[in-house]
């Protein structure tokens, strides 16, 4: 039944969602098959502590393996992934790891 299912490897855990689709759409562009994973779970943080497990980590075949750690190296360090954000509830500006103003903990929105 799984036998047309590469099975995927996970390549990177990412510390938010908003990273995960950033690193996602870098491999898309380079024709790479990415899946986003865990990202169903990101809705309860605050609820269930933050883990590995919890975050959304990014899957790739296994004959991608070695570009896409290289892609995603390339990735980490564009300034778009980690990019700082405005605050649309107080106007604060905000790391772009961080998914809640650390000023007033409204969600980041939009992208
Ligand atoms: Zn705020």
């Amino acid at each position: 039944m799984s036998a047309r299912t590469p099975s995927m490897i996970q390549a990177y855990v990412a510390n938010s969602l908003a990273q995960a689709h950033l690193i996602k759409g870098f491999l898309d562009a380079e024709g790479i098959f990415a899946v986003v994973r865990g990202e169903h779970l990101v809705g309860l943080a605050g609820e269930i502590p933050i883990t590995m497990d919890t975050l959304p980590s990014i899957w790739v075949g296994p004959e991608d393996r070695e570009r896409s750690r290289r892609l995603i190296d390339e990735a980490l360090r564009h300034p778009q992934v980690q990019d700082d954000w405005t605050c649309a509830g107080c106007g604060e500006s905000v790391e772009g790891q961080f998914t809640e103003c650390w000023s007033c903990g409204a969600n980041k929105v939009g992208d």
